[in-house]
C-alpha cells in the first residue's frame, strides 16, 4: 500500500530532504513540534510496528543509527534529543509508512500524554 511517505521517496511531491541512502530517508516533518523535527523512514514501506519482520531488523536498526548520526551532526547529541515511533490509533499513527520521528533542540517533557494512567498495564 503506498502513502504520501512513498510520493516523498519517488519525489512526485517536494520534502526537505536531510540523509538518504539506498534503504533510508530522512526529512523534516512538514508540522515540526520542536527547532529540529526529523522523519526517518525506511525506502520499503512496512505499514506499522506490527508488521516489521525479522529479515527488516536491520532496517530498522538503520533508522537508529541514522537519527544518532544527524544529532551529532547538528550538535544536539548531548543535549539530548527524542525518537518516537507510533503504532496505530492509540498512539496517534497517521501514516502508515513506520517513521521514527526524532525532535530536538529545546527541552520535552514526559511522560507525552495528559490523562493519568489509573491502571499500570
Ligand atoms: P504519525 O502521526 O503517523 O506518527 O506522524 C506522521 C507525521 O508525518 C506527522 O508529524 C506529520 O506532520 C508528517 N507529515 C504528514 N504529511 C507530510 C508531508 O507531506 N510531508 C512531510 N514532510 N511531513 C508530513
Amino acid at each position: 500500500m503506498s502513502t504520501i511517505f512513498t510520493k516523498i521517496i519517488d519525489r512526485e511531491i517536494p520534502a526537505d530532504i536531510v540523509f538518504e541512502d539506498d534503504n533510508v530517508l530522512a526529512f523534516r516533518d512538514i508540522n515540526p513540534q520542536a527547532p529540529v523535527h526529523v522523519l526517518i523512514i525506511p525506502k520499503k514501506c512496512i505499514p506499522t510496528i506490527n508488521d516489521i519482520q525479522p529479515d527488516d531488523e536491520a532496517l530498522v536498526g538503520k533508522l537508529f543509527t541514522t537519527a544518532a548520526k544527524l544529532a551529532k551532526e547538528w550538535g544536539v547529541a548531548e543535549d539530548g534529543y527524542r525518537v518516537v515511533m507510533n503504532c496505530n490509533e492509540y498512539a496517534g499513527q497517521t501514516v502508515f509508512h513506520i517513521h521514527l520521528h526524532m525532535l530536538a533542540g529545546k527541552p520535552m517533557g514526559w511522560p507525552p500524554y495528559t490523562e493519568t494512567l489509573k491502571q499500570p498495564v
